[in-house]
C-alpha cells in the first residue's frame, strides 16, 4: 500500500497534525480531482480573494492562509476610514 506519490503535507497550526495539504482552486482536471480524492489536495472552488486560505487540514478540516497580510504602509494614499 505504497502507491502514493511523494505528497507535501504541512503541519496543521490547529490540531498539530502534518496533514495540512495545499487548496486548489480553479476548475479541477482529471488529475486534481483524483488527487483529491486520494486526499492530496483539497479542492476550494473556482473563486479566490484575497480572503482565501491556501492550505486545509485533512484531519480536522482546519483552514489557513500561507501568505502575511500586506502592512498598511504599503498603500499610502489610502486613509483609514472610521
Ligand atoms: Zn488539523
Amino acid at each position: 500500500m505504497n502507491l502514493l506519490k511523494e505528497t507535501r503535507k504541512y503541519r496543521c497550526p490547529a490540531c498539530g497534525e502534518k496533514l495540512g495539504v495545499n487548496i486548489q482552486y480553479g476548475m479541477p482536471g482529471i488529475d486534481m480531482a483524483e488527487a483529491a480524492e486520494r486526499g492530496e489536495v483539497v479542492l476550494g472552488g473556482c473563486c479566490i480573494d484575497d480572503d482565501s486560505p491556501e492550505r486545509q487540514c485533512i484531519g480536522c478540516g482546519h483552514k489557513w492562509k500561507i501568505k502575511r497580510r500586506k502592512p498598511v504602509e504599503m498603500m499610502p494614499h489610502r486613509g483609514i476610514l472610521t
